[in-house]
């Protein structure tokens, strides 16, 4: 049987994620990597990673996605807000992405919405398989310990050059926590306490953030009932496990209709 190749795009192939999804894209029987998009002080560096002649790297978007077929994203919210207009731009036909960035802002989230009208598009915080399970299991949990009146919070840890915060993971554990009880996340988060706050509101979830070092990344959703506590907790210890995920939603984005998607329907789990 011969197995259809598709050409990918990496984004920024300097950082910590584009070099774990080139890598990870290395591997795989049908993705090759024919594009990376960088900054352009950082474009030299990430052909330097990719040390292959026949790779276009450049700073010049539209131009790199004219040799591709799907691409991915683990960038910056500007980054991804550019990629996904020049993505929904395309002469020769919208293209599928794969997204990862997290703190996007109001704009780029816009952008990906446009592109999705257009374009198959996977977005997810996290692309690990165990995240997406913690998801399902926070929001069950939720729902279950609601009636009990359980509070429920979520810390994350992560390294001390990370950007944004709460972490995109952090969050979607919240909204899931948010959705198994059926509340409006906006209406009950409480992302900071600082000086006299009062006790603690009914139905509020907190997330804490923790920095330092070289964590990967560490998620736990606590429920705390009277006298007994729950802790779901994962713990990435290397990178490659979001840059195969996101290798996985590559190679099954390909060919899809146009629309939004999450890991959950990657996996077939939704
Ligand atoms: P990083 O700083 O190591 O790498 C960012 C890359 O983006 C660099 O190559 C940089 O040059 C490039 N870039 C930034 N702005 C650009 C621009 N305007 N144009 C072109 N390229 C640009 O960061 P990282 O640790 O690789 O994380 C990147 C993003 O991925 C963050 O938002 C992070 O939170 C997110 N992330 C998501 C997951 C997930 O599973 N969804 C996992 C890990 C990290």
């Amino acid at each position: 049987m011969t197995l259809t190749r598709h050409r990918l795009l990496v984004m920024g192939p300097s950082g910590r994620m584009g070099a774990a999804v080139i890598e990870a894209a290395s591997e795989h029987p049908t993705l090759h990597v024919t594009a990376a998009v960088d900054r352009e002080s950082a474009a030299g560096v990430g052909a330097f990673a990719l040390g292959a002649a026949d790779v276009i790297v450049t700073s010049d978007i539209a131009a790199a996605l004219d040799h591709c077929d799907v691409y991915v994203d683990f960038t910056s919210a500007e980054a991804t807000e550019q990629a996904a207009r020049a993505a929904a731009a395309r002469r020769h036909g919208a293209v599928p992405a794969v997204i990862g960035t997290t703190g996007l802002t109001q704009a780029a989230v816009i952008a990906i919405a446009d592109l999705a009208k257009v374009a198959p598009v996977v977005v997810a915080a996290n692309f690990s398989l165990g995240v997406n399970l913690l998801l399902g299991l926070a929001r069950t949990a939720a729902r279950v310990l609601d009636a009990s009146g359980w509070d429920a919070e979520v810390t994350e840890i992560h390294h001390n050059k990370k950007r944004d915060a709460p972490s995109g993971t952090a969050l979607a554990i919240a909204r899931a926590i948010a959705a198994g009880r059926a509340q409006d996340y906006e209406q009950v988060k409480r992302h900071t306490r600082d000086g006299d706050v009062g006790p603690r509101l009914p139905g509020e979830i907190g997330v804490t953030a923790v920095r330092g070092g070289d964590v990967v990344g560490e998620h736990t959703a606590y429920f705390f009932g009277a006298s007994e506590r729950i802790e779901l907790t994962h713990r990435a210890t290397n990178r490659t496990i979001f840059a195969q995920g996101a290798i996985r939603a590559a190679a099954w984005v390909v060919g899809k209709p146009p629309g939004r998607y999450d890991m959950l329907d990657v996996l077939g789990l939704s």
